[in-house]
């Protein structure tokens, strides 16, 4: 569908939910440096009152490294998916891959390769995530763009020719992780049984909010479960997103309205 006609999404008033948030260009403005792309006060807030609801589960759904966007939120009774979808952490709830100490010496090993041969783009710049290393070109001056890209294909095309690395390309990012499987759509199938609560057999429904290509599987992933997915932002192609809202801000302003329509909005003390 075309992404300019997508909708926003409706309000899910009733029921149970199971909400997904990426975080940077949907929770948080992007920013020159990811230690800038601050959670805005009012959206930690609304996420805060959206998780004491007792038929809403939240998580955030992060390419960073988990302890990194567990440090950027701040909520300690949340869930938090890092590193697109290979480390999990949740009240009750933790997940690692097999052997992710050797993986991220392995990853520290080539981010140092990689870091001296980029040396000649001027304004490229690693990430090291553990598990994951982002290759950041936001920075790089315009004319100097082409030269950069080239010297990162060639640097990754080896490790990607004999399925060593997977290569991802994100919003002026290179997303360059091990051979797992796993990414943020398998992850939504994984968490949405274990989230929500023991004592319920109903699965609830899944709403999922995200801004860039890395989002597009658990898009796919959350139409497949019959749930909401929404773009946020533009879309740099097509979209498996059924609705759109324009950005962090109308992020917040949904989840605000959310939180006064649902039922249990006013339960919780305060003048009856
Ligand atoms: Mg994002």
């Amino acid at each position: 569908m075309s992404r300019s006609r997508l909708a926003p999404p409706m309000l899910p008033i009733g029921g149970r939910l199971l909400l997904l948030l990426d975080y940077d260009g949907t929770l948080a403005p992007l920013a020159d440096h990811p230690s800038r792309a601050l959670l805005p006060a009012r959206t930690k807030r609304v996420l805060e009152q959206l998780a004491q609801q007792p038929d809403v589960q939240v998580a955030v759904v992060s390419g960073r490294a988990l302890a990194d966007v567990k440090r950027m939120v701040g909520l300690p009774r949340i869930g938090y998916v890092g590193n697109h979808g290979l480390e999990v952490s949740a009240p009750g709830l933790r997940r690692m891959p097999a052997g992710a100490k050797r993986i991220c010496l392995r990853m520290k090993r080539i981010a140092d390769r990689l870091a001296a041969a980029i040396r000649p783009a001027p304004g490229a710049w690693i990430e090291e995530k553990g598990l994951t290393l982002s290759l950041h070109w936001r920075l790089v001056p315009p004319k100097e763009r082409r030269r950069f890209h080239r010297i990162a294909a060639d640097f990754l095309a080896p490790y990607q020719q004999r399925g060593a690395l997977r290569v991802m390309r994100g919003k002026q990012v290179i997303e360059i992780r091990p051979p797992l499987e796993g990414n943020k759509g398998t992850v939504i199938a994984w968490l949405r049984p274990r989230l929500s609560s023991r004592r319920r057999k109903d699965a609830p429904a899944v709403v999922y909010f995200g801004d860039d290509r890395t989002d597009e599987d658990a898009f796919a992933a959350v139409n497949r479960l019959g749930g909401v997915s929404v773009l946020v932002g533009r879309a740099a192609g097509a979209t498996a997103a059924r609705y759109r809202l324009a950005g962090p801000g109308a992020v917040r302003n949904w989840l605000e309205a959310l939180e006064r329509a649902r039922p249990h909005a006013h339960s919780r003390g305060g003048a009856s």
